[in-house]
């Protein structure tokens, strides 16, 4: 028995709304296909509304608070948030159709999201002093930009939104979410959270709707002074043509095709651990998967021997089982994506190794955990985002061919290398063109890290300081004479 979930409505202003033009669209179960509620429709003037009273907020009350009292609730968001970790799970995996183990894991950390942002700008939000011999100081103070438009993808929806909105909030910004419309769920639980945190009305607003409508009316607002987004390359390549008119600033987080390369050196068990969970954890909807796993010729096939076992064994099933490894993806549209992407491996002369979806759920959108052998890099498949449950693998001989093909595809979001000789892992992990590189490791991050890539994969970073300094604050610098320097004194 699923979960019975209310209809969503916008949130603006502390309080939830109906769209202005009555509008709505069905949200859909992807382990059903089933209508699981509706969702209010925001468009133009729904975002005008919010962006207004976000601006308000701002001026009146936020960007100016005390940032001790900022903080306590920024804080009270995080333990609202644990309160409610079961729930936000719950309606994330309805939603998303991601298995129940991993978004409770995913919720827990969002309140820790908003905590590490309460604990960086009380700690380290400041600003540098450069003393000019006796005549001048000049001191930075790092300043909140005013409304920011966060738009938000579908694949982790409550982590990534609360990874952009505690920086945002913490920093004095006030925000106009725009969560992804296959996934609105846990973004109106964010709102319901916030609002029970009781901050000023206008602070954080959601605006639900499509991509095109809603989307490109924050982009082009403004009094919007920037947008952060996650998503598709394409996407954030028309967000930033659209935002030029109004010269925000823009922060992209973008999709990935990310190598995985295993030396005939390495730990094969942990390796093997961490390549079959980096694709097919999350449903493989995942931007840092990685999708192209390189295998050094001589421990290739004994790898992909056990690679085999391991994608026969993933436990598909209901995304609310605890013991549901691989659940349904997002949509029909992307299930028929992914598996046209199958059909394109074969073509180009891939042998497809596949799992099995048990005969009771075919209702959702599952594609089995699937491997790609003999796969080669210049195929399509190598090259495209494919976003699902599917691991190309390829064989390598040397380290110089190893990093060439790694390197040679437009994407630059992450990398993983395997090896047990501690120069080589420097030295590739050097080499290979991303901004996120794991050694002898899994996807595993301290929140304080850049998060980011290079190449199509994106522009600007999110974590730590970086958020904080880079993007949700803007430097000003004062500069205070301290003696009567020279003025040239024209017409005088
Ligand atoms: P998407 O680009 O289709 O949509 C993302 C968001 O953008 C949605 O809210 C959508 O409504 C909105 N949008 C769409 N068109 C818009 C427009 N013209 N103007 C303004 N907003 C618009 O992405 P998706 O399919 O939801 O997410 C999957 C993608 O996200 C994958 O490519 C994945 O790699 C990427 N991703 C990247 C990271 C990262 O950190 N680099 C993290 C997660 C996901």
């Amino acid at each position: 028995m699923h979960k019975k979930v209310e209809d969503i409505k916008l949130y603006i202003n502390g309080e939830f709304i109906d769209a202005h033009a009555c509008a709505t669209f069905e949200n859909i179960n992807p382990f059903t296909n089933e209508v699981t509620n509706k969702i209010a429709e925001g468009r133009s003037e729904d975002v005008n509304k919010a962006v207004k009273a976000s601006k308000e907020a701002f001026h009146s009350e936020w960007g100016t608070m005390k940032v001790a009292e900022r903080m306590e609730y920024i804080n009270r968001i995080a333990d609202l948030i644990d309160e409610e970790v079961e729930e936000i799970a719950i309606l994330e995996s309805l939603d998303t159709g991601l298995p129940i183990s991993q978004t409770r894991k995913m919720a827990a950390r969002a309140a820790e999201n908003f905590r590490f942002y309460a604990r960086m700008v009380q700690s380290k939000l400041h600003g540098e002093s450069y003393p000019v011999d006796d005549e001048f100081i000049n001191y930075t103070v790092y300043k909140p930009m005013g409304v920011v438009g966060l738009i938000t993808p579908w694949n982790a929806p409550f982590m990534l939104e609360t990874w952009k909105v505690a920086p945002a909030l913490a920093t004095g910004n006030t925000v106009v979410l725009k969560p992804a419309e296959l996934s609105p769920l846990t973004a109106n639980k964010l709102a319901e959270v916030i609002d029970k945190a009781g901050l000023p009305n206008g602070v954080f607003n959601v605006v639900h709707g499509f991509g095109e409508t809603a989307g490109g009316s924050l982009v082009s607002h403004p009094d919007v002074e920037a947008i952060s987004f996650t998503g598709e390359t394409t996407t954030g390549s028309t967000i930033i043509k659209n935002s030029a008119e109004t010269l925000k600033k823009t922060s992209m987080e973008l999709g990935g095709k990310s190598p995985l390369i295993v030396f005939d050196d390495a730990d094969m068990d942990r390796a093997l651990d961490a390549a079959v969970w980096g694709i097919f954890s999350f449903n493989g909807e995942r931007c840092t998967a990685n999708s192209r796993v390189f295998l050094h010729k001589t421990i290739k096939d004994q790898f992909v021997e056990v690679l085999k076992e391991r994608v026969t064994n993933i436990k598909i099933g209901d995304p609310m089982d605890p013991s549901t490894q691989l659940g349904p993806l997002i949509d029909k549209e992307h299930f028929n994506k992914v598996t046209n992407y199958i059909e394109i491996a074969k073509q180009e002369g891939c042998e497809v190794v596949q799992g099995k979806v048990p005969e009771e759920v075919k209702a959702g959108n599952f594609v089995p955990p699937t491997l790609l052998l003999d796969a080669k890099n210049d195929m399509k498949v190598c090259q495209e985002e494919i976003f699902g449950p599917v691991m190309a693998v390829i064989e390598f001989e040397t380290e110089e061919e190893v990093i060439a093909g790694a390197n040679d595809v437009k994407y630059g979001l992450a990398g993983y290398v395997w090896t047990n000789d501690i120069k080589r892992g420097h030295r590739v992990a050097q080499a290979v063109e991303a901004g996120m590189l794991w050694v002898n490791a899994q996807n595993v991050r301290d929140l304080r890290i850049p998060f980011g890539g290079t190449k199509a994969s994106g522009i600007g970073r999110e974590g730590g300081h970086y958020a904080m300094f880079e993007f949700y604050t803007e430097p000003k610098v004062i500069h205070v004479a301290i003696s009567d320097h020279h003025i040239p004194q024209f017409g005088k």
